[in-house]
C-alpha cells in the first residue's frame, strides 16, 4: 500500500527521479543522495512498510526475497570486494525515512 506523504513511495513510483541500480516487481535499488561511502545504495520494498519492528510475515517474505537478490546486484554496482548491509530503526539508529530500506554500503574498505 502506498502512503502519499512518504518520499521512498514517491521514488518507488517514479514521481521523484532516482538513479536507479536495479527495478523489478517488488523492490527498487537506487543511489543514496548522500553516499555514506564510496558506493551507497538504498534497496526498498516497493510497497510501504514503515519499520523493521513492525514487518508481518508477508512483508518478511519480500524481505527474504530483497535479501536473496542483492548479493547479485551489490557485485554488480562496484561491491565486488564485498559491503555492508545496514538497517536503521528509530531515533538512536538516526532514521530519517520511514519506509523500510536496506542501505548497502561499499566500494570501499570500510570502518566500523
Ligand atoms: P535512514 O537514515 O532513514 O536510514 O536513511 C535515509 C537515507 O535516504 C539517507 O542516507 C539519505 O541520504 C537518503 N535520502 C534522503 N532523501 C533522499 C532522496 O531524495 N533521494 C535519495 N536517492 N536518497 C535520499
Ligand atoms: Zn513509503
Amino acid at each position: 500500500m502506498k502512503n502519499n506523504d512518504c518520499l521512498f513511495c514517491k521514488i518507488a513510483e517514479g514521481s521523484i527521479p532516482s538513479s536507479k541500480v536495479y527495478e523489478d516487481e517488488e523492490m527498487l535499488v537506487f543511489k543514496d543522495i548522500e553516499p555514506k561511502a564510496a558506493v551507497h545504495l538504498l534497496a526498498i520494498p516497493k510497497v510501504h512498510f514503515k519499520l523493521i519492528s513492525e514487518v508481518d510475515a508477508n512483508q518478511a517474505e519480500i524481505l527474504k526475497r530483497m535479501l536473496t537478490k542483492i548479493p547479485d546486484i551489490a557485485a554488480k554496482n562496484g561491491c565486488e570486494n564485498g559491503y555492508r548491509l545496514v538497517i536503521n530503526q528509530g531515533a538512536d539508529a538516526g532514521q530519517t525515512v520511514f519506509h523500510l530500506h536496506i542501505h548497502i554500503l561499499g566500494g570501499q574498505s570500510l570502518e566500523w
